[in-house]
């Protein structure tokens, strides 16, 4: 679960984290009041989304006077803004941060992340930060230090030091960051994040170190142990099917194709996308009801799918194991009369009580297209959509 920049720097103000001075606005008026109450100019005026880029895309801007803010605070607020991460469409800007301009000196890079191949907290920091990191990484990796965290360890002496050194920092900036390092460690292990990162860490023309930037990620399987952090959630960042099918525990995400698909199981879904792009098609999701699904979970699943525009034809691939198959049939045939299909829908069953899955699907007299197994399948659906 991403959370906003505002969001995280408050956060990272509990763990002792220095951030700039600021506040969050949902108005302009708003904004004009934390401008004016930062007592200083300039201040900056951050776009607030669930996306990285914003620099690039115009939506960090600086303020020289309060007139200034005004005109950024409108221009910015209810702006589509387009970055690298966001996609094509973009993302409407519906929160602001105003925070205290800064004096920087140097632009540095910091993350820690899960790694899953050594399951340890890597610490990723560089001396190259600012808005071209995918870039250093892309083009001279050597820059990036990496420094892996036993968890069961924790973060040691030498280790913070390691990530100091290769920052190039010394004295006072080098004792700052060495608590400023201690301290995002805990805070990232203590809320399971699954990733921090801070970019830029700035060093100031005072030789302080602050983060300038804040993106944190937690780990939704480890949410229920933070019942805090889901009041942090935003659903305007979220895609709206998304959040519809998450209220029905459907594992749900939307993409790109125009071949919805619904499957019981993450792993013969993951199957399922790759035969529709074997035989030529797209898939537009990834919908697993899950092993032990009810029929009105499958009536949600169904409608959420038809609910999608993109979408011109439906595969269900059903295993039927805790899932029986007439179980599942009747909720596609619920969904069915309730939402009225006007696309094909091919259907590949297997499993506990196929046959009277079957004869429940034949019965309803609905306009399906049956397919014998997997590849039969793939054919049937490329063939509905191309
Ligand atoms: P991102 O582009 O979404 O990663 O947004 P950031 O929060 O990283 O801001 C982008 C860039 O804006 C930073 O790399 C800085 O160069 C610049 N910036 C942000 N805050 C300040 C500030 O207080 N003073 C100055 N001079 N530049 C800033
Ligand atoms: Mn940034």
């Amino acid at each position: 679960m991403k959370i906003h920049e505002f969001q995280a720097k408050e956060l990272f103000r509990k763990y002792n984290i220095p951030v700039p001075e600021g506040n969050a606005a949902f108005s302009v008026e708003e904004a004009i009041t934390h401008a004016e109450s930062l007592g200083n100019y300039p201040v900056v005026v951050k776009a607030q989304i669930h996306a990285g880029g914003r620099g690039k895309g115009g939506g960090v801007k600086l303020a020289a006077s309060k007139e200034e803010a005004q005109t950024l605070a409108r221009e910015i607020l209810g702006m589509t803004l387009v970055t690298h991460q966001t996609g094509p469409d973009g993302r409407v800007v519906k929160k602001l941060l105003i925070e205290a301009g800064q004096d920087i000196a140097k632009e540095l890079y910091l993350s820690l992340l899960v790694d899953r191949a050594t399951a340890k907290v890597v610490i990723m920091a560089s001396q190259a930060g600012g808005m071209d990191i995918e870039q250093v990484a892309e083009d001279t990796p050597e820059k990036i230090i990496k420094v892996f965290v036993d968890p069961l360890m924790g973060i040691q002496g030498y280790q913070v030091r390691e990530v100091g050194f290769g920052l190039g920092l010394t004295g006072g900036a080098f004792k700052q960051f060495s608590k400023l390092l201690a301290n995002l460690y805990r805070f990232f292990v203590e809320n399971d994040c699954s990733l921090v990162e801070i970019n830029p860490l700035i060093l100031t023309g005072d030789d302080s170190v602050l983060a300038l930037d804040a993106k944190v990620d937690f780990d939704a399987n480890a949410l229920y142990r933070h019942k805090d952090l889901l009041e942090l959630r935003d659903l305007d960042e979220e895609d709206p099917l998304e959040v519809e099918a998450s209220k029905y525990d459907l594992n749900y995400i939307n993409l790109d194709g125009n071949v919805g698909n619904i499957v019981n199981g993450a792993g013969l879904a993951m199957a399922t996308m790759d035969i529709i792009k074997n035989a030529g098609a797209t898939p537009a999701n990834f919908m697993d009801v899950g092993g032990g699904a009810s029929s009105e979970q499958v009536e949600n699943a169904f409608r959420i799918i038809l609910a999608d525009e993109k979408v011109k034809a439906v595969l269900i691939n059903i295993f039927g194991g805790i899932l029986r198959c007439d179980i599942f049939a009747q909720g596609v045939v619920d969904a069915a009369r309730k939402t009225g299909i006007n696309i094909p829908v091919v259907i590949r069953m297997e499993g506990t009580n196929v046959e009277e899955g079957k004869q429940i699907l034949s019965d309803a007299g609905l306009n399906l297209i049956s397919a014998t197994d997997l590849n039969d399948a793939a054919q049937k659906i490329a063939a509905a959509v191309n």
